[in-house]
């Protein structure tokens, strides 16, 4: 009977294990991959990035530059791996893993459609 007794206070000397989110955050590990990034600019609109996506997370859609009518990706984050297949393949380098941890803070899951324009 005394036992979670014992327990509770016990604990109350611990350090806390969670962390005051968002205010407070933890440090990420260097090989710590997140957000996709484009650089609209460079883009050669080849879709050798949307070729190789292993779960369907990159489509190429259609949008409006200073150049013109031109095809980019749209990923859909949440069905992104981070496996960084496209980071490889694509051959100016303007795709690329971020640092980005704010993904998946949505009450509407159409956010996580990210047009080129919010790759940026
Ligand atoms: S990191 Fe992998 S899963 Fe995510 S978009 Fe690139 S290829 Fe697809
Ligand atoms: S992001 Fe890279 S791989 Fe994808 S279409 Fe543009 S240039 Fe090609």
């Amino acid at each position: 009977m005394i036992e979670p007794l014992v327990e509770t206070v016990k604990a109350l000397g611990r350090k806390r294990f969670t962390v005051e989110y968002p205010e407070e955050r933890e440090s990420l590990p260097d090989s710590y991959r997140g957000m996709l990034k484009l650089d609209m600019e460079t883009c050669i609109s080849c879709s050798a990035c949307e070729k190789i996506c292993p779960n369907k997370t990159i489509t190429m859609v259609e949008i409006i530059t200073d150049k013109g009518l031109k095809k980019m990706p749209q990923i859909g984050i949440e069905r992104c791996l981070f496996c960084a297949l496209c980071e490889e393949v694509c051959p100016p380098k303007c795709l690329t893993l971020g640092k980005d941890t704010d993904i998946y803070e949505t009450y509407d899951k159409r956010t996580l459609i990210k047009r080129p324009e919010e790759l940026e």
